[in-house]
């Protein structure tokens, strides 16, 4: 048992170099608060194995191995020049090569990518595979570009990043704006310039050329399988719930499809437009079609189903009642407020499909409120751990059927749940998933750093 003497240490400890982390990553918001989430949850960790701040392992965890920062040079449609901004940070590799995916939206930045690739440490270390933290992207807009202006700004990000990545070194895959298409252009030009058929330096490819069947459901999939089993544990299921998901992308439409199919109604989702709601229940084919074929926005639902209703301000999902919330959009997409109204509405259970979708204020209402809390780095690690299985298949140079990645994702899936809530009680915070998974996440990455010394 600890006492509480180690704990005051433990805390005063961390609180310490916390303040270090925040003096040198000053304005850096987002890379801050997702530090800081992890930090207080490691406190009891610290109490208990002393021997991780003897070795320093919190003040190099923080502290990427290495961030690559390059200019994108490439020509649009009009002939005219367009220079982006190009990241990938390779943030620790004790476990594996960096992983994690890549980012084109305009608010892209440091403390975005710094943020992104911190919380993919400990996700990927929760998926139980051999995959470090990673994470890149672009403040390039995708929004509006023709095809071939997408493939020459694909083609000119990866002749550079390419000097820095292979498939024993760092794996790129999607994210926000990086999809299959992305995914196609980046590897085309990587195989040029590299040669041979590396297949493994990008996961997310298409099933014709290297890709693993089930990764495009993979996150979505995954955050549901999550979800039924916190509501499992307390003897309920996903069968007959009212669900709101944000966002109408990757993750979002599958979190849809995997609702849908365990018995839920999925009500609203959006995107940055605005949101939909459909009492009867979202049809599925016609947010597919709108958004990964036709590419436009999600107001155009309402022109098939006048049932549904349209409103323009996207963050207003969030006063839609429901039994289940799967924030599936981006950062910081639930606030204090909106963790309330949804709270005085009902909620039973947030999985978050997103990273980090929800405020550290949001958080703490839902805790305080024993909402079940199903926190992203365990409930969206799916995508990543598909990827991982992705990378298993090329190395063996086979494909295994989608039954059959499906029913390891079912299983990473429980096994992420499981052991987030036995290191939540083991660590003194019973019901608390996040410290739960940020415990079980960091000791592996931690045990890992104490076994290669000092470096
Ligand atoms: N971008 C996804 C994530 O946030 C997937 C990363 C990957 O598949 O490497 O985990």
């Amino acid at each position: 048992q600890v006492k509480q003497d180690q704990l005051e240490a433990a805390k005063k400890y961390v609180n310490e170099v916390y303040e270090v982390v925040q003096k040198r990553n000053q304005g850096e918001n987002e890379f801050l608060q997702a530090v800081k989430e992890v930090f207080d949850s490691l406190v009891p960790v610290f109490a208990k194995y002393p021997v991780y701040m003897d070795n320093g392992i919190l003040e190099r965890v923080v502290e990427p191995e290495r961030i690559i920062s390059f200019r994108i040079p490439w020509v649009d449609d009009q002939g005219k020049v367009q220079v982006n901004r190009g990241f990938r940070v390779q943030f620790n590799s004790a476990i594996g090569p960096y992983k994690g995916g890549l980012r084109f939206h305009p608010s892209v930045n440091t403390s975005i990518i710094k943020f992104l690739g911190f919380e993919q440490i400990f996700k990927n270390s929760l998926t139980g595979q051999p995959i470090g933290g990673g994470k890149g992207g672009s403040d390039f807009d995708p929004k509006g570009k023709s095809d071939n202006e997408i493939m020459r700004f694909c083609q000119s990000f990866i002749t550079e990043l390419s000097k820095y990545i292979d498939p024993d070194t760092d794996v790129p895959a999607g994210d926000i704006g990086v999809g299959a298409r992305e995914i196609g252009f980046l590897f085309g030009q990587y195989k040029r310039i590299r040669g041979g058929y590396p297949a493994g330096v990008l996961t997310g490819k298409g099933i014709g050329y290297g890709g693993s069947l089930a990764r495009t459901e993979a996150t979505g999939y995954g955050t549901v399988y999550f979800v039924e089993e916190m509501l499992k544990d307390q003897g309920d299921s996903m069968n007959g719930k009212t669900v709101v998901v944000s966002g109408s992308g990757n993750v979002s439409i599958y979190a849809m499809e995997k609702a849908q199919q365990l018995g839920a109604t999925v009500v609203a989702c959006s995107d940055s437009s605005g949101y939909i709601y459909d009492k009867n229940g979202i049809n599925l084919a016609t947010v597919k079609r709108i958004k990964e074929v036709e590419r436009k926005r999600i107001s155009e639902y309402v022109d098939e189903h006048p049932e549904a209703v349209f409103n323009d301000n996207y963050s207003d999902i969030w006063l839609t009642p429901c039994d289940i919330a799967l924030p599936c959009a981006t950062q910081n997409e639930i606030n204090e407020v909106s963790a309330k109204l949804l709270v005085a509405n009902g909620v039973k259970a947030i999985g978050e499909g997103a990273n980090m979708p929800s405020t550290l204020e949001a958080i703490d209402v839902f805790l305080s409120n024993n909402v079940l809390f199903g926190p992203a780095k365990a409930a969206n690690a799916g995508g990543v751990a598909v990827s991982s299985l992705e990378m298993a298949q090329n190395s063996m140079r086979l494909s295994w059927t989608f039954e059959e990645v499906d029913a390891k994702l079912h299983e990473i899936m429980k096994n992420i749940y499981r052991n987030s809530v036995d290191a939540s009680n083991e660590f003194g915070h019973p019901g608390n998933l996040v410290v739960g998974a940020n415990i079980a996440g960091f000791k592996k990455v931690a045990d890992a750093m104490l076994a290669h010394g000092v470096i």
